[in-house]
């Protein structure tokens, strides 16, 4: 049982912001908590702790169509909870040293920019009309 300090931070944060306060119901080496899910509300949510992966893993029940039966690491519940607050998180873990291969979270170079530059590409592209051929309004 090795959280990281950035996760865990993380945790309590989500935790705080939950309609109800997760239930402990695991041990000191298995921790578990039972919570609502953050994304669909569904009750008996569980965050398991997961040893080999040194986090913990959310799992909301699929037993009824409303939920959203998300399974996930802890990173990628933040990503799908409060993508902004993911984009924080994953910069702590950068400067935290544990990002990249053998961890279970991306660099901040992996995610944000490089799509962000893609995509400003394609709006310069559909925002500046062709004038090449076209005379200018001044007369000159
Ligand atoms: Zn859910």
């Amino acid at each position: 049982m090795n959280e990281y300090l950035v996760d865990r931070k993380y945790r309590n944060l989500l935790f705080k912001c939950l309609d109800h306060p997760p239930q402990f119901i695991g041990t000191h080496k298995n921790p578990r908590w039972q919570m609502d899910c953050p994304i669909c509300g569904a009750w008996r949510s569980q965050l398991v702790w997961i040893d080999q992966r040194n986090t913990y893993k959310f799992v909301c029940p699929s037993n009824s169509r409303r939920n959203c039966g998300l399974h996930a690491e802890f990173p990628v519940l933040l990503k799908v909870w409060n993508p902004a607050l993911y984009l924080q998180f994953v910069q702590e873990r950068e400067d935290e040293g544990t990002v990249g291969a053998g961890f279970n979270c991306p660099r901040v170079a992996d995610i944000a920019p490089q799509r962000r530059s893609r995509r400003q590409l394609k709006w310069r592209k559909c925002q500046v009309p062709d004038q090449v051929n076209e005379p200018s309004d001044d007369g000159s």
